[in-house]
């Protein structure tokens, strides 16, 4: 195969989402396809379209004037068709389509909701390009209701940083925990890809497609498609310039809150970014106000038109320092020292399950996910006793001694009062591959 054969665009694609998920693909269209492959998302939210242009955009640079470099296969999806092809600005018809890639609805024969078969048809796509010989990246590309510089966001496994951090704007950690149902996630742990989330900017902002269209050309080199070079010249960069001061800084989630009641409103004054206190009072709803119940800086402030319950009211996030993820990453690629946390009081191995941890809900609520991140677990399960007030450290301090003295031990994975914590499937991959691959 010559590179001209690789880099042919497949004739029989069709160039238009209007009557099909495919928005395009360039790539060989044969047999022998090779190199990684890249899969573009747009328009997830039904009101967030920028993404379909950006890739849009880039399938038609490629088809111009197809870079020398080029290996592997990119392919771009329309993400919530029926949500695109109702009225402009409707963001989903039953449910947020990024919030129903649960193991309980995919599992649900007819869960009878827009979404739920909008979700199985996008995985089915997505499945078709998956080679198990092939290396995956997905991006996808969304766009905020407030004024917002780019960010990525993505779990905090070694792969998933090292591909964040070719884009330049700032990362955001942490978000599948907190957030249920999220595409990326459920790609990284069933296929096992590095898959994150862009969002570009303000939905109506041009800049916004931009943003979107320079990320497309970052993620074509990051994910090795490309070379570095054959980025144009205006993309490069170009995200961190967006991003301003902001540009190549960590933040990880703290808090999510939901929206119980459509009076939602956010107060004036506060947006992306906007630093935050414990307890102050940022939105109201119904006759009271919405308060912060931790400090960080506001993220993804919901300023859609219409709001309905059970959508993301506002984020808290705070900024992780570079020393803490250099520590992390160091711990985590050690075998030795990452065993370290199965020293602690309350934390227990879990028989048949060599990369998961159970720990003693006291113990883990003083430990916070800060601790088990630093050595490379996620939260799969919070346990079901409450959480260690805030404001009463003699009470978190109380419990993590009354753990450690009383040692119990968990019946079983599902012993509820124990949290249930894994390393990330990305983690575990990078080490089986070796040490370049980490
Ligand atoms: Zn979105």
């Amino acid at each position: 195969m010559t590179p001209t054969d690789l880099i042919k665009p497949c004739p029989s694609t069709p160039e238009t989402g209007a009557s099909s998920r495919e928005i395009g693909r360039f790539g060989p269209c044969r047999a022998g396809e090779e190199g990684p492959v890249l899969v573009l998302l747009g328009g997830v939210h039904g009101n967030e379209p920028a993404g379909i242009h950006a890739a849009r955009r880039v399938l038609g640079s490629l088809r111009a004037d197809p870079p020398g470099s080029f290996r592997g296969t990119l392919v771009a999806l329309a993400g919530n068709v029926g949500a695109l092809r109702s009225p402009p600005g409707t963001r989903y018809i039953d449910r947020d389509l990024n919030r129903s890639f649960t193991p309980e609805l995919l599992a649900t024969p007819d869960p009878g909701c827009a979404e739920c078969a909008e979700a199985r048809a996008i995985l089915d796509a997505i499945g078709r390009e998956h080679d198990a010989g092939r290396p995956m990246f997905v991006v996808d590309m969304h766009t905020t209701s407030a004024p917002s510089d780019p960010i990525v966001v993505l779990e905090d496994s070694l792969p998933a940083r090292r591909f964040g951090r070719a884009f330049g704007p700032a990362l955001l950690l942490g978000f599948e925990e907190e957030v249920d149902g999220l595409l990326i996630d459920h790609l990284t742990r069933t296929l096992g890809c590095v898959a994150c989330v862009i969002e570009g900017g303000q939905h109506e902002d041009p800049a916004s497609v931009d943003a979107l269209e320079s990320a497309v050309w970052v993620a074509l080199a990051a994910a090795g498609i490309i070379s570095r070079a054959d980025i144009p010249a205006a993309h490069r960069g170009a995200l961190a310039r967006a991003a301003g001061h902001r540009a190549g800084r960590v933040y990880d989630l703290r808090h999510r809150e939901l929206i119980v009641d459509p009076s939602f409103e956010m107060r004036d004054g506060f947006d992306a970014h906007t630093p935050v206190r414990a307890g102050q009072s940022i939105a109201t709803h119904g006759d009271g106000p919405v308060r912060a119940p931790v400090r960080g800086e506001l993220f993804l402030p919901n300023r859609q038109p219409v709001k309905r319950p059970g959508d993301d009211a506002f984020f808290i996030v705070r900024e992780v320092s570079p020393g803490w993820l250099d520590l992390s990453a160091w711990l985590r690629r050690s075998g030795p020292l990452r065993s370290l946390i199965g020293i602690l009081p309350g934390v227990h191995r879990v028989a048949g399950r060599p990369d998961a941890l159970l720990i003693d809900g006291q113990v883990a609520a003083v430990l916070k996910r800060q601790v088990f991140h630093l050595f490379g677990y996620r939260i799969v399960r919070r346990g079901d006793e409450p959480r260690v007030p805030r404001f009463r450290p003699w009470g978190a301090v109380r419990g993590f001694l009354s753990a450690a003295w009383h040692a119990r031990s968990p019946t079983g994975e599902g012993d509820r009062r124990f949290w249930l914590v894994a390393r990330r499937t990305l983690d575990i991959a990078a080490e089986r591959s070796g040490p370049r691959a980490r």
